[in-house]
């Protein structure tokens, strides 16, 4: 095959492959090579404790450093998962987001209500609990 053949075909397989999935997951960013769905948000170790974020928050999914959460009626502490298995988020260092209660503010507000306050834009998206849009819809229905 002639070199400008297989540039053209290499072209047009990547265009017919890719730009469909893109169009059509439109919440979809991407990350280097790795692709991520926008899921629950994270706080940074950038957080400086302001707590201008906790009372914006819907759901009331975000926590002082150290302090206890609670879902369902039911209270957890630092050692404790998630319903959902999540774990990892507790901190005594700043202030936390406890994933399962987070809907990226899906089914309340256009955007992350947390994320438009902090003053040093310390929270983002959690590859480690990476969801779907209809992951967030059924998390919302569930809370
Ligand atoms: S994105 Fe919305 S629901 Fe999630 S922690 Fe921030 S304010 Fe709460
Ligand atoms: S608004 Fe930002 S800096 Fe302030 S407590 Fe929340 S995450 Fe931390």
């Amino acid at each position: 095959m002639k070199r400008r053949t297989f540039l053209f075909n290499a072209f047009s397989a990547t265009v017919i492959c890719f730009v469909p999935a893109f169009l059509s997951k439109p919440n979809q960013v991407f990350a280097g090579n790795k692709k991520y769905i926008p899921s629950s948000l994270q706080i940074g170790n950038e957080c400086i404790s302001c707590g201008a974020c906790l009372p914006e928050c819907p759901t009331n999914a975000i926590y002082e450093n150290g302090s206890n959460w609670s879902m369902g009626g039911k209270n957890y502490g630092e050692n404790d998962a998630a319903p959902s298995g999540a774990s990892g988020f507790y901190s005594i260092e700043h202030y936390y987001i406890v994933p399962d209660k987070c809907t990226e503010c899906y089914g309340y507000y256009d955007e992350p209500q947390c994320k438009a306050v902090c003053p040093v834009d310390c929270i983002v998206i959690d590859p480690n609990h990476v969801e779907s849009k209809e992951d967030l819809v059924k998390k919302k229905n569930n809370l």
